[in-house]
């Protein structure tokens, strides 16, 4: 028998709390019902963001009705996490956005020495939740079983000296199929104390990309060919 899928399933995809007693959250029941014009009987899938889903019709006032059995998608061996830098005046939602829709299992916004934003309690606090929408409408967008990590901001110096990171930079060596970390620096570089406290730097290629390009790259590249590949992706 061939195995459940999830990408590629008919309807659209949301997150539910729970997958026995599903209800769908009312700002995803308006997306459903006003965007995507779905009635009541028309098919979609549900996940609980952590790995399990199923499919369902949906039904009356929000609720969802199980047409299948809930399916149990394996977390990643390697799960891979890519970071990039925030920088004043540039949009970190598109990043966001494309790793989430790549299947990138950790995202990481990084505040490094050039990033140059200061940003007060409140901000920070703003930006997480724009973010964390923009991590669950892209999910469900993508169809994923899991809903990725978003960290959110964490000094560059303390991630990029994790032995597993590697920070990308223009001259660096090829990737391999062990990395799993990939940290995007500002666009204006990494600085001699950064540089000093990565273990490892690699190449996204031949070109010198922007930031926001060099972050889609490392998601693409760790998500694709590195072992971190997920069984269920054929
Ligand atoms: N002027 C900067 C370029 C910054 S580009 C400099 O000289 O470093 C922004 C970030 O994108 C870089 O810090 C690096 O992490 C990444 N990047 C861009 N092109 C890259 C490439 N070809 N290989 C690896 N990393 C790259």
């Amino acid at each position: 028998m061939t195995p459940e899928r999830l990408a590629g399933s008919a309807g659209p995809h949301v997150f539910v709390e729970s997958l026995d007693d599903m209800v769908v959250a009312d700002e995803d029941l308006s997306h459903l019902t006003k965007s995507l014009r779905m009635r009541v009987g028309n098919p979609l899938t549900a996940s609980d963001g952590n790995g399990s889903w199923r499919r369902a019709a949906l039904a009356e006032s929000g609720t969802l009705e199980p047409v299948g059995d809930v399916v149990f998608v394996d977390p990643r061996e390697r799960p891979v996490s890519v970071a990039f830098s925030l920088v004043k005046g540039q949009k970190p939602e598109l990043a966001i956005q494309k790793l989430t829709e790549l299947g990138v299992d950790r995202i990481v916004v990084l505040s490094a020495e050039r990033s140059v934003v200061k940003w007060d309690d409140a901000k920070v606090r703003s930006a997480k939740d724009r973010w964390r929408r923009i991590v669950r409408e892209a999910s469900m967008q993508s169809h994923r079983a899991y809903l990725p990590e978003l960290d959110a901001l964490t000094p560059a110096v303390e991630w990029i000296s994790r032995s597993d990171v590697a920070i990308a930079q223009f001259g660096g060596r090829h990737l391999g199929a062990r990395d799993t970390s990939i940290a995007v620096g500002p666009e204006g570089g990494w600085s001699a104390s950064e540089l000093a406290a990565a273990s490892q730097a690699v190449s996204l290629g031949d070109t010198v990309l922007r930031a926001e390009t060099a972050a889609i790259a490392a998601g693409t590249l760790l998500t694709a060919v590195g072992t971190g590949r997920r069984s269920d992706v054929r």
